[in-house]
């Protein structure tokens, strides 16, 4: 990334379905934290399976001492508030959790559990209007064939995405490009194309706001983020923050990968 004042950079620590038990989740919650030093220009969000998250709740007006060094993100949301939708979680159920970001439209949810367009759509619009910020996940499955296949399906996601957004909530939105291929692959993209594509969702987010607004637009990339390769990325690939996966399971390793973030944003 170039050096940039405006932005803070975004650093998303994406548990996934881990760890197993809360004992260990109270372990990794504590031993993150204690990687996180207190940094105005470091966001990092915290995102512990749903059953652990009202543990992690920061207050509304954290009291002198209270930690505020994380923000508390979900992995998923669902579309209703409340209602007759047996193991759903809703926006405001969330917020109340002491929640402020929500992962959306991930490639496991995508992949794995049917998630489309249409739900990334409505999940965002849902989210957005309980006053939560979205992180929406956006990737291409191969990047075999034409890049103009890939690229128009990338931008075809980031345009259904944000076609419910009025401009005054565009603040609250950060898209994650994450090459599926990429995601728990061991396989990360290059710098040099995730430059290129947070350009094309620049871009796409230009056309319907216009170039000042989608400037501001945060892009992070995601994909076997490591501390190997976090600078690289954050130095040349033009993004405003990471998405860790499995490294965020390993305090040592988001530590670095923090401390990285912070060097460059000195
Ligand atoms: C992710 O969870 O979105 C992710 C990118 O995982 P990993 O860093 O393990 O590839």
């Amino acid at each position: 990334m170039q050096k940039n004042n405006r932005k803070k950079i975004i650093l998303v620590a994406n548990w996934k379905c881990n760890p197993a038990t809360l004992r260990e989740a109270e372990r990794l919650f504590r031993a993150t934290v204690n990687v996180i030093p207190k940094n105005k220009n470091t966001e990092v969000v915290i995102c512990p399976p749903y059953v652990f998250l009202s543990r992690y709740k920061i207050p509304a007006r954290p009291a002198g001492g209270q930690d505020t060094r994380y923000k508390l993100g979900s992995q998923d949301v669902f579309w209703e508030e409340t209602g007759a939708y047996t193991g759903e979680i809703g926006p405001r159920m969330l917020k109340s959790a002491g929640v402020s970001h929500v992962i959306i439209g991930h490639s496991e949810r995508r992949e794995l559990f049917g998630e489309t367009n249409e739900t990334v759509q409505k999940k965002t619009a849902a989210a957005l209007k309980a006053g939560l910020s979205v992180i929406i996940c956006v990737g291409e499955r191969t990047r075999e064939g034409d890049a103009s296949v890939y690229i128009s399906f990338i931008k075809e996601e980031v345009a259904s995405a944000l076609r419910d957004v009025p401009k005054s909530a565009l603040s609250r939105v950060i898209i994650a490009y994450e090459p599926i291929w990429a995601v728990g692959s061991d396989e990360p993209d290059t710098p040099h194309s995730a430059l290129e594509m947070a350009i094309y969702i620049r871009k796409t987010a230009a056309d319907a706001y216009g170039r000042s607004l989608a400037q501001q637009l945060p892009v992070l990339y995601g994909g076997s983020v490591s501390a190997s390769n976090a600078g690289a990325f954050l130095r040349d690939g033009g993004v405003d923050g990471l998405l860790v996966g499995r490294a965020s399971l390993h305090p040592k390793e988001f530590g670095k990968i923090v401390k990285i973030t912070q060097d460059i944003n000195k």
